[in-house]
């Protein structure tokens, strides 16, 4: 018997609901493969949690997190606390204390679904986005000075470091590599930004010449997000810096079909510490509590913990999972067009997988 430890922050408004079919998804792994265990520890640091007792989560939180083999994280934020409280205390010192470097975030339309870009044929959207995780222009860095006078002003300061650039990007060589994938694009803005901008490209440059066999690319942001509209069937890898990686990354979201769809890892690739996964999407405070929230961004997540434990047969069914109910097209949640609740909706998924077995 294989055992994992998954610790599991279902968290606010719609997280524990997604995270419930999460969770379903994850046993049905276990049936068809009946020599898997997941021990799964729900743990519930949320708004809730903030309220009571005037922090995210226990001092010794992230001690407690460190022995696991991986976490689950369904959404968090709630409309009375302000994101700087339920964001900073939690989320970012989860990714900083366990080296989260990389957000991984494919960008790929399923099977049976129609993307917004109706131009585009359905094969040719299937490219992963690579996100810096822990630096750049969201640095916390700068402050703001003359208030209340015409000469006001605010400075934010972005900090790139060779370390944390060189390893972000070589990371996204790498993937590339293990994927069989031939191209790896890095978004850029070196015309505008002068300083970091152009020592992110000259690290990429230096990385690429270790990896003859693919080819790269740079481009500016702004052109590189008009082409995931025009041009998306040219992307393999894509390397940004955190906040243009941000951006990009909802709108891979949106050209493949919303927010419920997308899911997302935050991954230390050495592995030293347990890696996170977790839907791009919130806590979704206008529809928490109705039982409508689109759990397949959610599974789908699950599916990329199972691959990055070194089960990638077992994250495929996931997929196949979610992709054969899409193509019947039976069941569906609100925001893909159907009238199925959340559960029905991961009930479906369930079965699909079972069916493989
Ligand atoms: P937060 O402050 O926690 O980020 P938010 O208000 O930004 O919350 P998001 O969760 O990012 O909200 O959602 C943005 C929009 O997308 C909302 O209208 C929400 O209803 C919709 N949405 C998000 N996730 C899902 C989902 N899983 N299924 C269906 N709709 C979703
Ligand atoms: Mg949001």
């Amino acid at each position: 018997m294989e055992h994992y430890s998954v610790a599991v922050i279902a968290g606010d408004g719609i997280g524990p609901e997604v995270m419930a079919e999460g969770l379903k998804a994850l046993q049905a792994v276990e049936r068809v493969h009946n020599w898997i265990r997941f021990d799964i520890r729900c743990l519930d640091w949320n708004c809730g949690y903030y309220a009571r007792h005037g922090r995210m989560m226990p001092d010794n939180g992230l001690e407690i997190l460190r022995d696991f083999d991986a976490i689950l994280l369904g959404a968090i934020g709630a409309p009375d606390v302000p994101d700087h409280i339920s964001v900073w205390e939690l989320i970012l010192p989860i990714r900083r204390r366990f080296h989260q470097y990389v957000n991984l975030r494919p960008i790929k339309l399923l099977k049976g679904l129609e993307s917004p870009l109706r131009h585009k044929g359905q094969a040719e959207l299937d490219f992963v986005v690579v996100r810096e995780n822990t630096e750049g222009e969201y640095s916390n860095m700068g402050g703001r000075l003359h208030a209340g006078t015409p000469y006001e002003l605010a400075i934010q300061n972005n900090v790139f470091t060779r370390f944390g650039v060189e390893r972000v990007i070589r990371y996204a060589f790498s993937l590339a590599q293990s994927l069989g994938r031939k191209r790896v694009t890095a978004a850029t803005k070196s015309n505008g930004i002068n300083h970091s901008m152009p020592f992110w490209d000259e690290v990429f440059r230096d990385v690429s010449r270790s990896h003859p066999e693919i080819r790269t690319d740079l481009f500016h942001i702004d052109a590189l997000a008009a082409y995931f509209v025009s041009r998306p069937e040219i992307f393999d890898v894509v390397v940004a810096s955190n906040l243009f990686g941000d951006i990009l990354t909802d709108l891979g979201a949106a050209v493949v079909g919303g927010l419920g769809l997308a899911p997302s890892g935050n991954i230390n690739p050495e592995r030293e510490y347990p890696s996170m996964f977790e839907p791009i999407h919130g806590s979704a405070p206008d529809i928490a509590g109705k039982g409508i929230a689109n759990p397949i961004a959610t599974i789908w997540s699950v599916s990329m913990m199972m691959d990055h434990l070194g089960h990638r047969e077992m994250g495929q069914l996931l997929l196949d999972g979610i992709e054969e109910v899409l193509v019947e097209g039976v069941v569906r949640t609100p925001d893909i067009g159907g009238r199925a609740t959340t559960s029905e909706m991961g009930d479906a998924i369930v079965n699909s997988i079972m069916r493989k077995a």
